[in-house]
């Protein structure tokens, strides 16, 4: 076979690429060895209920996200601006009162620290929601930890509600993440909203690859060399004037030799419940950190066609260890305040390369000489802003090759 352009990986990154391709009239094939498109971003539908393969969310506040995306067409189903904070006490609703005036008596009177600190931690979201890119671009970078404690963001606002939250957002309990990268995340969070599209996160590469011409994606085709001009898997071998090899930081480094990143896992358990243990769609912490799980949400009180007529239940563990479900199931009673005895456990979602670990560099580059191409959220940011602005930037380095 032989065509203009291929592209390895039909994730939010390859698939950003693909369109930006054919958008600007190229002839392109895209190789996925998976049966279906989205990689990391993928939903199974299991007796009627919709499971993302760990629990993610869409930020429509990302601007590649607005580009690329017909974002009315997903649905979105959004949460609260904020969370419910838990501890022995009871739950706490803390929201951000620039998106929820309504909230603020709640959010004044949260055991999440002194007034003093809650005014700290709001003048500084503040600050990074008005903050131009290039403000932010242009800052140093040290651990996003050190850069909260600059801001006076430590003791119990830190670990009671900060922590807890972006923890989950990050996979990095220890918040070393480098503080651009986090501030960018920060200031969408702000900026945007967030939610899960009414029919699962799939929803997303699924519109991405409707947008492509009928046979442009092609599934079950696992690709294992890939040299200047050709790629080859068990099918045999394609050759293309430009290849775009747009698989995740490790598959990466197997197909071209690039340094391979460290990687970040979760572990997602779906339960359904009796009754909703809470009436908000806000993701649910542990301020006192009882046990394993680093946030719970009903997703069915956001989205419910997640589950028609039954409450669905995701809870999240960062790390790759699976603590198992009687252990989560007896935090969430904690978390909830609730019997959950009679909770049922739908599925277990292990995912042990969920993000790669991001450095330092916002953007690292995409074109590798010879007409060959690498995009991924690891070349950019953990995230689907960064898997899609990837894609994006090797397809333009495409469009520029002579
Ligand atoms: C549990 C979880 C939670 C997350 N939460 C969020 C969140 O809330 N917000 C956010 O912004 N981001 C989140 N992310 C990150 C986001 O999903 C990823 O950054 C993004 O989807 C990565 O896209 P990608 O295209 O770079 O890579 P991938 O999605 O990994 O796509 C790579 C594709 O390449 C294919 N492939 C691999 N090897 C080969 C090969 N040899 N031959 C052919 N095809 C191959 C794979 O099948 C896959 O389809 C989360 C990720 C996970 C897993």
């Amino acid at each position: 076979m032989q065509t203009e352009i291929v592209v390895v990986g039909a994730g939010l990154a390859g698939l950003a690429a693909a369109k930006t391709l054919v958008d600007a009239g190229r002839e392109v094939i895209v190789l996925d060895g998976d049966e279906a498109p989205g990689g990391r971003v993928r939903t199974d539908r299991v007796n009627g209920l919709h499971l993302d393969r760990g629990f993610q969310v869409l930020n429509i506040g990302y601007p590649a996200v607005r580009d690329l995306l017909d974002v009315d067409a997903l649905r979105l189903r959004p949460f609260v601006h904020g969370a419910l904070i838990s501890d022995s006490a009871g739950l706490h609703l803390v929201t951000d009162p620039r998106r929820d005036p309504g909230g603020l008596r709640d959010t004044l009177r949260a055991p999440i620290g002194s007034l003093t600190r809650k005014f700290m931690l709001g003048a500084y979201a503040a600050a990074l929601a008005a903050a131009p890119a290039k403000t932010i671009r242009d800052r140093d970078d040290r651990p996003f930890r050190a850069r909260l404690a600059g801001y006076g963001i430590t003791g119990p606002i830190l670990e009671r509600f900060v922590r807890p939250f972006l923890s989950g957002v990050f996979l990095d309990p220890d918040l070393t993440v480098p503080s651009r990268f986090a501030e960018f995340v920060v200031r969408s969070f702000a900026r945007g909203t967030i939610g899960i599209p009414a029919g699962g996160m799939r929803a997303v590469p699924d519109q991405l690859a409707a947008a492509l011409p009928t046979d442009a994606v092609k599934y079950s085709f696992p690709i294992r060399e890939v040299t200047p001009g050709q790629v080859t898997g068990d099918f045999g071998t394609i050759t293309a004037r430009h290849v775009v090899v747009a698989v995740g930081g490790p598959a990466a480094h197997s197909l071209l030799g690039i340094p391979a990143p460290r990687t970040r896992g979760c572990v997602t358990y779906y339960h359904l419940a009796d009754f909703p243990p809470v009436a908000e769609a806000a993701l649910v912490l542990d301020a006192e950190k009882r046990g394993p799980v680093t946030n719970s949400i009903v997703l069915t009180n956001a989205a419910p066609e997640y589950a028609p007529g039954a409450v669905l239940v995701s809870s999240t563990v960062v790390g790759n260890e699976d603590p198992g479900e009687a252990v989560v199931r007896e935090h969430l009673a904690a978390m909830y305040h609730q019997d959950t005895s009679a909770w049922q456990h739908v599925r277990t979602y292990r995912v042990p390369d969920a993000l790669p670990v991001h450095t330092g560099p916002l953007r690292q580059p995409v074109a590798l000489g010879s007409n060959v191409y690498v995009c991924g959220d690891h070349r950019d940011t953990p995230s689907i802003q960064g898997a899609l602005v990837s894609g994006r930037r090797a397809a333009k380095a495409v469009l520029s090759a002579r």
